[in-house]
């Protein structure tokens, strides 16, 4: 045990998952933890919250995938139980149903992506479009998530990737731009190749099971973090309505204290954890933020606008899937419906259906009233699923979120934070930090905030680390694949060495 006096202090910045990850290891290691969050509750973009008439809503549904081992884990540790079953999907475009997907890992694992690719069955698409996203496998192969590989594909488009890879027209429009809008919240010509690879890599092709999700039996906030917040304030502080402000940084240049207005908490080490728009913000406020190049940096990151609408209709519609993505409605916006009868406990006896439907970027729907874009909304549910045409909306809740995703736009890598900073006892977390786990989303997030809590506790040498699940290793093929493209690549290298662009 240790004295109430002698606890190092960690002041961590930002209650999502990131904060709140780093907050729940540090605060059982003995740290004296204070988490200061700028909402009126924590769970950052993924928190829910009632409307007047006690109805939950939240910012957007968020799906749990396959590969969200260091979630899955921090979910049996707690001994909750918030997940629906694996759960199917489908695909639409204004011409109808265009895919639908079964449970992977309940079929007869193939090597990947062999499965991904015969089971996923197309409704429209032509073989000899599937069949052109073969060559793609060598960028597949030689994006391994190291920093090299980061600076060689960065710079790149994905529409250039997929263009210079010699994918078909209707392949990139009807299969990889659609992902790209729900995955990385762009269009393919606004998003980095590396980031592009990355996250398909991770959802999708590594192996067969990954694409499988399962969704919350209600919001994340009330059946993940409100049970998980309960635990950590056990041991830790958390502080809503707490907008960080600056740091102290005292003649060593270390961080003393943390500003919050006209509060300062006072620390021996600090955790930032929120997203670009709030980084970018807490900069343009601390003189001492911006004496560092890499903070003032910040300014060329930027994020982009969601927008998430719950449709409470007076009947009764059947909807195959619980969820569904959209493409080819508007140019450069994908969105998600999903039936909430479906997959929430609150809306099962319902006797209507609720449906939530998000958009990513939409920048072009922000600035609409709530009745024209619940206008659109049900007009775009009626394409997909004809009885929504008849049925008529109840109540509806629509959240704006301006600047709220991570933008991975071209030439961003350079410029996205590692978790260690130059000041020796700041450390950085969030789902857009540099590192090299592989996993994308709440899952990096989570693990971004144990990263960050691992290295307070080097820095601070109190308790131990947290540990860290890696990704599911690469199938052999592809290990030797990669072995051999790193031969052939660094052989090129000591011929040739930085004769070419990365
Ligand atoms: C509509 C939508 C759908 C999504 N779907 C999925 C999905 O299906 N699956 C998935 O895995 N991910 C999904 N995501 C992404 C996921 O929400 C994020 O990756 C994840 O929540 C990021 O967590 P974080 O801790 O890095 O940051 P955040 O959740 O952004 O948390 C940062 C926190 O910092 C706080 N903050 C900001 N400034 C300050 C300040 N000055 N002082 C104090 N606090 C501050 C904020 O209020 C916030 O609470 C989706 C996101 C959206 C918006």
């Amino acid at each position: 045990m240790i004295e109430e006096s002698q606890k190092k202090r960690v002041v961590v910045v930002g209650a999502g998952w990131a904060g709140l990850g780093a907050t729940y290891h540090l605060s059982r290691q003995g740290y004296d933890v204070t988490l200061l969050e700028a909402g009126p509750y924590p769970g950052g973009l993924v928190a829910g919250w009632k409307t007047g008439a006690g109805k939950s809503v939240e910012a957007g549904i968020h799906g749990f995938w396959y590969p969200y081992r260091n979630i899955f884990s921090l979910i049996n540790e707690l001994g909750i139980n918030p997940f629906t079953t694996w759960t199917r999907s489908s695909q639409y475009s204004p011409a109808g149903l265009e895919v639908e997907s079964p449970i992977f890992q309940d079929l007869p694992r193939l090597p990947s992506p062999v499965g991904t690719f015969l089971y996923t069955q197309f409704k429209r698409l032509p073989l000899i479009d599937r069949l052109s996203a073969l060559p793609l496998l060598y960028a597949v192969v030689d994006f391994d998530n190291t920093d090299a590989a980061w600076r060689r594909y960065d710079f790149v488009t994905a529409r250039e990737l997929f263009k210079d890879f010699g994918v078909s027209a209707r392949l990139y429009r009807e299969a990889f731009e659609p992902m790209l809008l729900v995955g990385l919240f762009a269009p393919g010509e606004q998003c980095s190749a590396a980031a592009t690879l990355g996250m398909l890599y991770f959802f999708i092709l590594a192996h067969q099971p990954d694409f499988d999700v399962v969704w919350c039996r209600g919001t994340v906030g009330e059946k993940i973090f409100r049970p998980w917040v309960e635990r950590i304030e056990t041991d830790a502080r958390v502080l809503p309505q707490r907008r960080v402000t600056d740091l102290i940084i005292d003649n060593n240049q270390r961080a003393t204290g943390v500003v919050c207005g006209d509060e300062v908490f006072d620390a021996d080490a600090v955790i930032f954890a929120v997203g670009i728009t709030g980084m970018k913000k807490i900069v343009s406020t601390s003189p001492n933020l911006q004496s560092r190049e890499e903070f003032r940096n910040l300014s060329n990151l930027g994020a982009i606008d969601v927008l998430a609408t719950r449709l409470w209709f007076d009947r009764k519609i059947d909807i195959p899937r619980p969820s569904n993505a959209c493409f080819g409605f508007d140019t450069t916006t994908g969105w998600t419906f999903f039936d909430l009868n479906a997959l929430h406990d609150e809306y099962k006896n319902e006797p209507g259906t609720v449906i939530e439907a998000d958009f990513y970027h939409a920048n072009q729907f922000l600035s609409l009233s709530d009745e024209e874009i619940v206008t659109i909304v049900q007009r775009y549910l009626a394409t997909c699923v004809p009885a929504f045409r008849e049925a008529k909306v109840i109540d509806s809740s629509v959240i704006r979120l301006p600047n709220a995703v991570t933008h991975f736009a071209p030439g961003s890598y350079r410029y996205m934070l590692p978790a260690k900073t130059s000041f020796e006892n700041v450390f950085m977390s969030g789902d857009w930090i540099a590192n090299r786990h592989g996993s994308w989303s709440q899952e990096k997030a989570y693990v971004t905030g144990l990263e960050a809590a691992n290295l307070v506790v080097s820095y601070l040498g109190q308790g131990t680390t947290a540990e860290i699940l890696p990704v599911e290793e690469d199938e052999v093929h592809i290990q030797v694949a990669r072995t051999l493209n790193q031969t052939v690549r660094n052989l090129g290298k000591s011929i040739l060495p930085d004769f070419w662009l990365p």
